[in-house]
């Protein structure tokens, strides 16, 4: 077998085309303009790269765009002081801190002072609570790009059984609550999980989060699954360079899976088109204007 490429790039630019499609009504027939404001600490190369993406196709998509560069040595309430002020700004309905902080900053504590209805990563403990009580709530941009792509391919995802291979709080934790929501019959597998290979070969929907180069091979998927391939790893080649794989060894999966996403070009694009499509959700809830459908959950 040889699997169906499900490409994020092409998927991504569908959904900023209907990102863009909806703010162009809210435009037109509220007079709101969605802003995204984007705070960055210090000066990581990897993270300004992402700011300045992120910032670009804000900008692309008809919103506003707010990029707040701030030292490394900012202090905590420096920062706290600033997320204020993006809480109570009406021309902002997007709040977005670019993690990883310096180590001086607590993550948790400036992360659950935003608004959470700013709060488009989905990382605020209030919409972490609403996701797993099946609430309405911000979802975590990578997972939700995820799923998108999942109902693309499938339809219902109702009964399937799906193993989740990771457990962070950004992507494994919430891709498992959303994949539960759509009542597929959820595995967390982990760093301590036994027999995990044969436990990956019951799974129609495998997602690997993990941050391991190709760890998930073809021996471990069930012919004719779904696989969904989040890591982004850069390996030395032979030749001197690198080059980004994912979790997953792309090569002996395609002969097995019925469907992959391949590193580049799969999820990573999707996840900030979620973005995009987060800060126009949250600005239609706090306009109490009907969200355009198929950008949430
Ligand atoms: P974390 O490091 O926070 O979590 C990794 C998870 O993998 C942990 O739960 C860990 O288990 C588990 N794990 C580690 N080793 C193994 C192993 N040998 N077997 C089984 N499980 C294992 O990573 P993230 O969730 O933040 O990211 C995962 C990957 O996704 C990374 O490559 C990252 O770059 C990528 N990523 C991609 C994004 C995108 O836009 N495409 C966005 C975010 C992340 P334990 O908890 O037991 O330690």
């Amino acid at each position: 077998m040889t699997a169906k490429i499900l490409d994020g790039k092409a998927f991504a630019a569908r959904v900023r085309e209907q990102v863009a499609a909806g703010v162009a009504r809210l435009k037109a027939d509220h007079g709101v303009t969605p802003g995204l404001a984007v705070v960055l600490v210090g000066e990581d190369p990897a993270s300004e790269v992402y700011v300045r993406n992120k910032g670009k196709q804000t900008l692309a998509c008809g919103m506003a765009s707010f990029e707040h560069k701030l030292a490394a040595e900012t202090s905590e309430a420096e920062l706290l002081a600033l997320i204020d002020r993006l809480n109570a700004d009406p021309a902002v309905h997007g709040i977005l801190v670019q993690l990883p902080l310096p180590d001086h900053l607590n993550e948790d504590l400036v992360i659950n002072a935003i608004a959470p209805e700013k709060d488009v990563d989905g990382f605020h403990i209030s919409n972490v609570g609403l996701l797993a009580t099946g609430q309405k709530a911000m979802v975590p941009c990578t997972p939700l790009g995820c799923l998108m792509m999942l109902r693309e391919e499938h339809g219902s995802l109702s009964g399937l059984n799906a193993v989740v291979v990771g457990r962070s709080n950004i992507v494994g934790k919430p891709m498992a609550q959303l994949l539960l929501r759509d009542s597929c019959t959820v595995t967390i597998a982990h760093s301590r999980t036994r027999e995990i290979e044969a436990l990956c070969r019951q799974a129609d929907i495998l997602v690997a989060a993990v941050g391991r180069p190709e760890m998930v091979t073809g021996d471990w998927i069930k012919p004719g699954a779904t696989v969904i391939d989040v890591g982004i790893n850069r390996i030395e080649t032979p030749e001197g360079g690198t080059r980004l794989v994912g979790d997953v060894d792309f090569a002996s999966a395609a002969q097995v899976a019925g469907a992959i996403t391949p590193v580049p070009g799969g999820v990573g694009p999707m996840t900030i088109a979620c973005l995009l499509a987060n800060t126009l959700t949250a600005c239609c809830r706090s306009n109490d204007i009907p969200e355009p459908e198929g950008l949430t959950a």
